[in-house]
């Protein structure tokens, strides 16, 4: 089974060690904000193994001064630096206001934080782009608690700065990487491998059996007791049941189809039961158990199976400790992936994700919340996994977040299939994980209970894979 490999590791080449001297000095404040977005950078992107000890935190600087063998690089502070209070930054006045592009070494880079400026004097480089402030803005996602998604578990994406200003198909974090590599490495080419991974929410799998059917028929029931769907017809679940007699016949497909395109395939399965608000199948059922075990006997295949807390679970931990307890117990075993019913997710339910992650083995659960609802491209502004930071008690979790790149639901409520440039959209946003080397995360929901919707979602992961392995 999948689940005892390391998922996260398997996708890095080793990272060589460093042959050259590189220190970095930054001014003494916001110092766990610095010294995270400093390590994912350079460390986590250009695998450059900097140490604790090689980041300096100086009352006399007021940029970020690099030193790498011979060269001085300084990248301007023009965030962190104007509010040295902890977490006084995190206001909405603080918010990028207006969006700028950086020239410098020929590019043409989004600028979040900072200017477009790139001077070279006495052997000295200023770069006005402060990288450092701005991927901590992408990556933490601070912007998105201001605009409710402590109290709601999620936030109108539209009113997102990336959105706004039309760069979510960019996974801008990799710009500032590509910066940082050619001043400090001399190259471009990021040493990773490009992946594909099919990723499923489990959000409903009953199929009304035959027995179940003929009795709601002579107890002259309204077909919603069968379903929980009151817009299907008889003629929708009759052919549906035809088509997909079993509860595992529709997932099946999707097994078959990522075993054809040699991809790993991740499920994420709800443990909600009858009477809670959002279930669709109990996690005691015989049907679960025998998913489950349908699922777990594929052989041949990368199949992993994870957690889809309800979303119940948000702003509840009792019952999220409930849900963990379920998740157990349906497994056999602690799930060492996860992703939020309906992505709903604040500080504290990464914290709780940051304890489930203390107790597995391996401490490396991977989770999956940074997704659009409504574009595809990158919420957090990445295409690689990256470790998860706690804004409000200003320290990096124990948790690496997968970014997911395009979800069924986003191209179909978006009438992506309809539009006139919609793959030109997809291929572009499939583009820019590849030539990144990063990893496309793809989400189809097992959750269709009509037939020619069905194939509708289906025809499109297909067409989507073939577009992301060629
Ligand atoms: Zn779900």
């Amino acid at each position: 089974m999948g689940e005892k490999k390391s998922l996260n590791k398997a996708l890095f080449k080793k990272i060589p060690n460093r042959f050259f001297m590189l220190r970095i000095t930054c001014p003494n404040n916001n110092v766990p904000e610095r010294t995270y977005i400093i390590k994912v950078l350079l460390n986590e992107l250009l695998g450059c193994g900097v140490s604790q000890n090689e980041i300096q935190f100086d009352d006399s600087v007021s940029d970020y001064l690099i030193c790498c063998n011979e060269k001085t690089i300084i990248v301007e502070d023009h965030f962190f630096n104007k509010y040295p209070q902890p977490l006084s930054y995190i206001n909405k006045n603080n918010l990028p206001k207006s969006l700028e592009y950086f020239h410098g070494l020929g590019l043409n880079t989004p600028i979040i934080y900072g200017v477009d400026k790139f001077e070279t004097k006495d052997g000295c480089i200023t770069v006005g782009l402060d990288v450092f402030a701005s991927s901590f803005f992408m990556l933490t996602r601070w912007e998105e608690s201001l605009y409710g998604r402590e109290e709601k578990g999620d936030c109108e994406e539209n009113e997102l700065f990336c959105v706004k200003h039309h760069i979510h198909n960019c996974p801008i974090v990799h710009e500032y990487e590509k910066l940082l590599r050619q001043l400090l490495l001399g190259s471009l080419i990021a040493n990773r491998e490009y992946k594909v991974v099919l990723t499923h929410d489990v959000d409903a799998i009953n199929t009304p059996t035959w027995a179940q059917i003929v009795k709601c028929v002579i107890r002259n029931k309204h077909i919603s007791s069968l379903t929980y769907n009151p817009t299907l017809t008889w003629k929708d679940v009759l052919s549906y049941k035809f088509r997909f007699p079993n509860v595992y016949s529709q997932t099946k497909l999707y097994v078959e189809l990522a075993k054809k395109y040699h991809l790993p395939e991740w499920f994420y399965l709800k443990v909600c039961s009858k009477g809670e608000r959002g279930y669709t199948y109990d996690y005691r059922h015989q049907h679960t158990k025998e998913y489950v075990n349908k699922l777990s006997k594929e052989v041949g295949g990368d199949i992993v199976l994870g957690f889809h807390p309800s979303q119940l679970t948000f702003n509840n931990s009792e019952q999220w400790k409930k849900e963990v307890d379920r998740i157990n117990s349906l497994l056999h075993y602690k799930p060492r992936i996860g992703r939020n019913h309906h992505l709903l997710y604040n500080d504290e339910t990464l914290r709780n994700w940051s304890v489930l992650n203390e107790q597995t083995l391996e401490n490396t659960v991977l989770i999956s919340n940074c997704v659009f609802h409504k574009h595809i491209g990158f919420r957090s502004g990445i295409a690689v996994p990256y470790p998860v930071f706690d804004t409000i008690e200003r320290k990096q979790l124990n948790l690496i977040e997968y970014p997911c790149v395009i979800m069924d639901t986003a191209l179909i409520r978006s009438d992506y299939v309809h539009g006139y440039d919609a793959w030109d959209e997809i291929a572009s946003v499939i583009n820019e994980v590849k030539n990144n080397n990063g990893v496309l995360l793809l989400t189809w929901h097992i959750l269709i209970r009509e037939v020619k919707l069905f194939d509708e979602y289906f025809q499109l992961c297909e067409n989507t894979i073939k577009c992301a392995t060629k």
